[in-house]
């Protein structure tokens, strides 16, 4: 029996129903209760996004996860097709669970940006460090230090927030003392003298940093 939609009066043979509506209404119905402006959060020095995880490099998944968080829509899943920079606008692609059917359709949303700074660009600019690697050596060798050491600390997400060369090496303040560490069980062959200096007192416990000598 072809059934007629009792919004559109499309017929059954037109269009896909999902209950008693077709699905370009059930659709309208769904786009009606999602806003049409989302705020996302993105960090003004490095440009990453924050996702439900957290502050994470841009990729279309990490976007659609964070316009998702904003269009209270449970049941349904959200991709994005296309993202247009310069406009700020987001196509996606959604697909809506209901108890009669799944209903898929396309959505354009407008995306602001926060001007903030993620935890990582806010300690970078505000001189944050943890450990001091103190290189002395050869120009050629500590040369070869720094190259594969700053090329782990980026790997690991940290940096480096100041350098001052000294004159027989140089040193670097390094953003996370976990890290150095775990550089040097990798390099066994470079053995750090090491020392710990008070800085502060948080929560009860006491703040040390790690200083390094590393003699190549
Ligand atoms: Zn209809
Ligand atoms: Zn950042």
């Amino acid at each position: 029996m072809i059934k007629y939609c009792p919004t559109c009066n499309r017929s059954s043979e037109e269009a896909r129903f999902i209950g008693e509506f077709c699905e370009f209404c059930v659709a309208d119905k769904i786009k009606a209760t999602l806003p049409k402006v989302v705020k996302v959060r993105r960090c003004r020095v490095c440009g990453s996004i924050r996702d439900s995880k957290g502050f994470t490099q841009y990729t279309d998944e990490a976007m659609a996860d964070a316009i998702a968080q904003q269009m209270h829509a449970p049941n349904c899943k959200i991709k994005l097709k296309e993202f247009d920079e310069m406009r700020r606008i987001a196509l996606l692609r959604i697909e809506c669970e209901l108890n009669e059917g799944t209903v898929r359709f396309n959505y354009e949303v407008d995306v602001r940006f926060t001007k903030e700074m993620c935890p990582s660009c806010y300690r970078k600019s505000a001189g944050y460090y943890e450990a001091i690697v103190q290189v002395r050596g050869s120009e050629h060798k500590v040369a070869g230090f720094l190259d594969s050491f700053s090329r782990f600390l980026e790997k690991g997400n940290a940096f480096v927030s100041k350098t001052a060369e000294m004159g027989n090496g140089i040193d670097m303040y390094v953003s996370d003392k976990k890290l150095v560490t775990g550089y040097f069980m990798l390099h066994k062959t470079i053995k750090p003298k090491v020392s710990y200096k008070l800085y502060g007192v948080k929560k009860g416990k006491k703040l040390y940093r790690h200083i390094y000598s590393v003699s190549l």
